[in-house]
């Protein structure tokens, strides 16, 4: 199947007709095509969001709420068509799919349509002055979306639609690697009424389309989730002409397990955690570290419950792991398996490929799990994105703040414990910009979100989003 780019409303070809080839990571098989998009392209997309901007940033909030949740509603419609295309896009299960990536890229639709409505900006008396300030919060007018790969129409739309919301046009471009659902969304957004312009979307390669998009003079800002990588490079081509950045980037998160938590639920919940689409969000807790006086256990216990785990097709229900995004990116976790044995690590359970049948072709890994001697080794140093945690012991609490602090990454870090002081004393101290104590990855859509350090600068979520999507201007009124 060929897909197209949607700007102004409609499908349309890449003008220089190039081509790339889409693969589906089951079974390494080409299943279609995706355009290349020029620097061209990008610019048809950008007159097509400049000519739209100066009607959708006047359209009430009412008729922009309006819209939005009715793309959210169809979104829920059609979860089962999205979902399917989702998981042979990805590699991704089915179920997870039709549990989490749609219903959630339905609810940032819901969920900004209805922030809008309630997003107020502030007013300052100046005192004794005889003056009175108010802020108006205005869009900034045509802004950038770039997302990855690992959940494509969830971080897709967590960014697109408080940019709509707020009164901006778009261009936006998913990853190269997954473009089938943001290609679908296009429809949606015409069954909704939105209007033509209000979102385009072009395909194509992050050094070609991606750069175009980052390079335009006059997209005004550009909202980046993907590699650390990536976002140095954009911050750095960004930067000389003053645009507005949000980079959510790379995560090397730490899960700190303490003898007095609930245990069952941390094993259960650490399970997912670890290996959850194939261990490809950033939210993962890659680095496990368990106090000593319950460690054996744990890794008894939690080797035992890794091994169960279903590897197979993504279309199978009864899958809980499906296949790694690409073959580059399979060859990559691979090669920190190695990197791992060589620093001294001892491989408790994975390490190898899965031949799925007929389906030999796939990019299939068993969920790995290393022991390792120290924090300082590199696959607890670099990201791996994938079905690979390491787990060590620690003794204090000092001892394992430090190490988990010890990383150039800032993103999230998950706690078990039932000791409510010594929890909310290391949420204080933790380098990171979330922390979850007794669970992983609840998300409640008006809380900030994002990293510090190497993960990123910026919040996405909530008000947040809607600041970073507005410019605020002060006016003084003299009475
Ligand atoms: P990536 O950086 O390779 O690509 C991300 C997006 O940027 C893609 O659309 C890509 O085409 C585009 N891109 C690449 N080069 C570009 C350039 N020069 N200019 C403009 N755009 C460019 O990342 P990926 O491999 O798709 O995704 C995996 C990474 O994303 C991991 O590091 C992961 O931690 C990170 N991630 C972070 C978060 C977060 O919220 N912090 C969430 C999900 C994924």
């Amino acid at each position: 199947m060929k897909i197209q780019n949607y700007i102004n409303g409609q499908y349309v070809n890449p003008i220089q007709d190039n081509w790339l080839d889409n693969l589906c990571p089951a079974n390494g098989k080409v299943y279609g095509q995706i355009p290349n998009s020029s620097k061209d392209d990008v610019e048809i997309a950008y007159n097509a969001a400049k000519t739209a901007f100066p009607s959708w940033s006047q359209t009430t909030l009412e008729t922009r709420s309006r819209i939005l949740i009715k793309i959210s509603e169809l979104l829920e419609t059609n979860i089962l068509r999205f979902a399917e295309a989702e998981s042979k896009d990805n590699g991704k299960p089915i179920s997870l799919a039709k549990s989490v990536d749609i219903p959630r890229a339905a609810s940032n639709f819901r969920f900004f349509g209805n922030a809008i409505t309630q997003f107020a900006s502030e007013s300052h008396e100046s005192v004794g002055q005889n003056a009175i300030n108010y802020t108006l919060r205005q869009p900034i007018g045509v802004v950038g979306c770039i997302s990855p790969w690992n959940l494509p129409l969830y971080l897709f739309t967590w960014k697109i639609a408080p940019a709509i919301a707020a009164g901006n046009c778009v261009v936006a471009k998913p990853s190269e690697v997954t473009p089938m659902t943001a290609f679908l969304l296009g429809e949606i957004c015409n069954e909704a009424g939105l209007p033509k312009g209000v979102l385009n979307i072009v395909h194509g390669l992050g050094t070609t389309t991606g750069q175009a998009i980052v390079e335009h003079p006059d997209i005004k800002a550009i909202s980046f989730t993907g590699g650390t990588e990536t976002g140095a490079h954009i911050a750095r081509v960004a930067a000389p002409m003053f645009k507005k950045l949000s980079l959510e980037l790379g995560g090397k998160n730490p899960n700190i397990i303490f003898e007095d938590c609930d245990y069952d639920d941390m094993l259960e919940t650490t399970v997912r955690s670890s290996f959850a689409n194939q261990g490809q969000i950033c939210l993962c807790g890659s680095r496990i570290f368990v106090e000593v006086s319950i460690y054996e256990k744990f890794k008894t216990d939690f080797v035992a419950k890794v091994k169960q785990l279903k590897v197979g097709h993504p279309s199978e229900e009864n899958t809980n792991m499906g296949a790694l995004v690409s073959k580059p990116h399979l060859e990559k976790v691979m090669k920190y398996i190695e990197i791992a044995k060589l620093d001294n690590g001892t491989i408790l359970c994975g390490g190898n490929k899965v031949i799925v049948k007929g389906y030999e072709n796939g990019y299939y890994l068993e969920p790995t799990v290393i022991e390792i001697q120290t924090n300082e080794c590199r696959v607890n140093q670099e990201e791996v994105f994938g079905p690979v945690v390491t787990i060590m012991p620690f003794k204090t609490e000092d001892e394992v703040l430090q190490m988990a602090n010890s990383v150039n990454y800032g993103l999230s870090a998950t706690l078990w414990s039932n000791n409510l002081k010594r929890t909310m004393r290391m949420s204080n101290q933790l380098q990171v910009g979330i922390v979850w104590v007794n669970t992983w990855m609840m998300r409640d859509l008006r809380t900030p979100f994002g990293g510090v350090k190497a993960s990123g600068v910026g919040r996405e979520g909530g008000f947040e989003a809607l600041r970073f999507f507005t410019e605020a201007k002060n006016v003084c009124i003299k009475y």
